[in-house]
């Protein structure tokens, strides 16, 4: 049995695999540039983040149809059940459907056919967060919100993803505003390919409660001290980290550095299906590569379920929590 974990920091777009890509786009009709999945496999060689969203933007063509997002999701949440997952908190990107002509409603209903279903056919307990494209306009966030409202009752929090540098926090400080209003939670990526002012920015200007990936924090001291005092949640995507080469090997990723100095650092798959592994790969990977002893997974485990938006429910989060701590590892 595999340690139980929640994920926090997961783009349901990025766990479609190269097989279902295929047999979505014979379904849709879609052409896809690529003879077939190994053809594709080979794609998946990234210099950076810019182009591994190039691909990602691209295999997205085949999601068409409500049933299309929930073969997606529950497709993700069969294979992290399997890994130990027992909560997930998943991102996805409307504006990336809405410009191609899909829209809100499909994508949303279509996810939480799934997730509607998730405790009681994979034992996942679910929430979802509605990311802004950082590269877009203010405008459009905005004007995806306002999307949003019609279904906010299945939509527990807003995040940023998508191209970093370039494209500060500050600039979604209204539509964080209006989301915080709305009683929705937040969150940011922050801190992956941009500088530390940008976590600072995520904290200060959008109010968020956790930092997505937040590895850059690591060069102002100030700043982990401040994240280490207030309990922020970083949710650190190893094997993401190597793929898109934010770390140049996974033996030199900071993570054992920062459980050091004291921050409350998760571990999670970002876009799994791209980054070769899904959340307890990526528990397996620091384990081996890193040298992190039971405790500290054990640590990362508790720290998942510490950082989760469970408030609403703190029997199942202590429930969760009581997993983690009467584990055994094999
Ligand atoms: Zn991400």
């Amino acid at each position: 049995m595999p340690l139980p974990k929640a994920e926090l920091h997961l783009h349901i777009e990025g766990t479609l695999e190269p097989e279902l890509a295929f047999e979505l786009a014979a379904r849709n009709g879609v052409e896809l540039p690529y003879a077939d999945t190994e053809e594709l496999r080979k794609a998946y060689d990234f210099e950076d983040l810019q182009s591994f969203l190039n691909l990602y933007y691209e295999l997205m063509a085949v999601l068409r149809t409500e049933r299309d997002f929930e073969d997606l999701a529950n497709a993700y949440l069969a294979r992290a059940a399997a890994q130990g997952v027992r909560h997930a908190e998943i991102f996805f990107d409307p504006q990336a459907h809405i410009a191609r002509g899909v829209e809100m409603g499909t994508v949303v209903d279509g996810l939480w056919r799934a997730l509607g279903g998730s405790e009681a056919r994979h034992g996942v307990s679910t929430q979802l967060i509605l990311c802004f494209l950082r590269d877009e306009s203010a405008e459009s966030a905005l004007r995806t919100l306002e999307a949003a409202k019609p279904y906010l009752d299945r939509i527990a929090g807003v995040g940023l993803d998508s191209a970093e540098v370039g494209h500060p926090p500050v600039k979604f400080r209204e539509v964080y505003e209006a989301a915080a209003a709305l009683g929705l939670r937040r969150v940011a990526h922050a801190g992956e390919e941009g500088p530390p002012e940008y976590i600072v920015e995520a904290l200060d200007v959008l109010g968020v409660e956790r930092i997505d990936h937040g590895l850059r924090c690591m060069e102002s001291l100030e700043l982990v001290e401040r994240l280490v005092r207030d309990r922020v949640p970083l949710t650190l995507c190893p094997l993401s980290n190597v793929r898109l080469r934010t770390v140049d090997v996974l033996a030199d990723h900071p993570l054992p550095a920062m459980l050091d100095a004291g921050l409350l650092c998760t571990v999670n798959s970002d876009d799994p299906a791209y980054f070769g592994g899904y959340a307890g790969d990526n528990f397996d990977a620091v384990r081996s590569a890193l040298g992190l002893g039971e405790e500290r997974l054990r640590e990362l485990a508790r720290n998942s379920f510490l950082a989760s938006f469970l408030e609403h429910d703190e029997e199942r989060r202590q429930r969760y929590l009581d997993e983690v701590e009467s584990y055994e590892f094999s």
